[in-house]
């Protein structure tokens, strides 16, 4: 049962409240933090207390992050993690047991709602490594028995082994598929590529995570799955949890979270910019107002699908994920030139100066002249003339160290731009 979004506020509201006061009394680098507003209303409350709140970056967080650690949790209750950035260093990060259970909450109101149950097997494509990067044989997986959960290596999806991958699939009993966008549109293509998608009703969903889910992602994922792909944005400091609806809208998960937006762009329809995210079950580091590092686009109107409280049209890439042109501006959302792409089957857009870019683009059996000119002007209506473009055909596209792939991947640093 959903509550009402003046429900959902109130809730908001006490939660923040509870947390404003734990962070000023029992945690060092909060000590001179204000009291919360006491005002009647919840919208009004939160706004006020949050507006007097210092925005928290990273590079704060990265100075002295046990200045963070709330002093009335003892020690060995507290949890070990550490952020997932691609790029940087990862930071030290403590969460509590309690913290976990809310984020898997979270999680499970998404899978629970689209027909999954907690004993269901499935399939995974995480970046675990399941097996060794040497081996050039099948089984490229690993099943958990106890938890019904076979893990496919995303180290392996060679072409000569994806067969391999396709039968293991049309054997497997899952349910739902849960992974990377881009490993499980990889999958896709090879299930399509076969002439096998799975029989409709097999899957009761697909649940992307922890990458920008693409345009072209979705469409050939629900084709080969023939199921729905529902996607979740959630971070590793459990800060902000946001899951997919059927309208292809991320819904915050309004109890886990405060999500503010710093307005680049604002229409009648909606609010576009960096996000400041205000965990509410960060009970061990309390992150207030904390600048995530993502921008996201919100919705001025309640979603068709009903579900009341925040929503949003999708959260951008991260902000290392921009493209930056000679005469400075920072373009992100390119994800949009692929969109229409039908004869690319990945691209990924690499930049080491302002004043060029190199295009990697993984072809599909129809691309040829005229996909590559419709490919260029797409480029140049986004980023101008002046940049130079080099397109290169690949085979393959290299995922991170940690199995993601990464659409667009900039060393340009935004201070030395002019
Ligand atoms: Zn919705």
């Amino acid at each position: 049962m959903l509550a009402p979004r003046e429900e959902l506020h109130a809730l908001q509201r006490a939660r923040l409240d509870s947390l404003v006061e734990r962070a000023r009394t029992h945690v060092p680098h909060y000590r001179d933090l204000p009291p919360h507003s006491e005002a009647h209303d919840p919208l009004e409350a939160m706004t006020a207390t949050l507006a007097q709140i210092p925005v928290l970056e990273k590079s704060a967080y990265r100075e002295n992050p046990e200045s963070f650690i709330a002093a009335d949790i003892p020690k060995r209750e507290l949890l070990r993690g550490k952020t997932s950035g691609t790029t940087g260093t990862a930071l030290p990060l403590w969460y509590t047991r309690e913290t976990l259970a809310e984020e898997y909450a979270a999680v499970w109101r998404l899978r629970r709602t689209s027909g999954v149950g907690l004993r269901d097997p499935y399939i995974s494509f995480g970046g675990q490594l399941v097996v060794p990067f040497e081996q050039s044989e099948p089984p490229f997986w690993r099943t958990n028995h106890h938890g019904g959960q076979t893990l496919f290596s995303l180290y392996h999806m060679a072409p000569r082994f994806l067969p391999a991958y396709v039968d293991a699939i049309h054997a497997s009993p899952a349910r739902y598929a849960v992974g990377y966008p881009s490993s499980l549109h990889l999958i896709a293509r090879a299930l399509l590529a076969a002439g096998r998608p799975l029989p409709r009703g097999q899957m009761a969903a697909i649940f992307t995570s922890s990458e920008s889910l693409l345009a072209f992602h979705r469409e050939t994922i629900e084709e080969a799955f023939q199921a729905p792909v529902r996607d979740r944005y959630g971070t590793s400091e459990f800060s902000v949890s946001m899951t997919g609806c059927p309208e292809n809208h991320l819904h915050l998960d309004m109890e886990f979270g405060i999500v503010e937006i710093e307005a680049v762009e604002e229409t009648e329809q909606f609010v576009r910019g960096p996000m400041l995210v205000t965990g509410l079950a960060t009970h061990a580091t309390p992150f207030l107002r904390y600048r995530i590092g993502d921008s996201a686009t919100r919705l001025k109107h309640p979603c068709p699908c009903g579900r009341p409280g925040d929503v949003f049209a999708d959260v951008d890439g991260r902000i290392e994920d921009y493209v930056v042109t000679p005469d400075g501006r920072r373009i992100g959302r390119l994800d949009h030139i692929f969109k229409e792409q039908r004869d690319v089957a990945e691209a990924q857009i690499l930049q080491e100066n302002p004043e060029s870019l190199e295009v990697r683009v993984v072809p599909r059996a129809s691309y040829g002249p005229e996909a590559e000119r419709q490919l260029r002007e797409e480029i140049r209506a986004r980023l101008g003339d002046s940049i130079r473009v080099e397109l290169r055909i690949v085979d393959t596209i290299a995922r991170e160290p940690n199995g993601k792939f990464r659409a667009v991947k900039s060393t340009v640093k935004f201070g030395e731009n002019p």
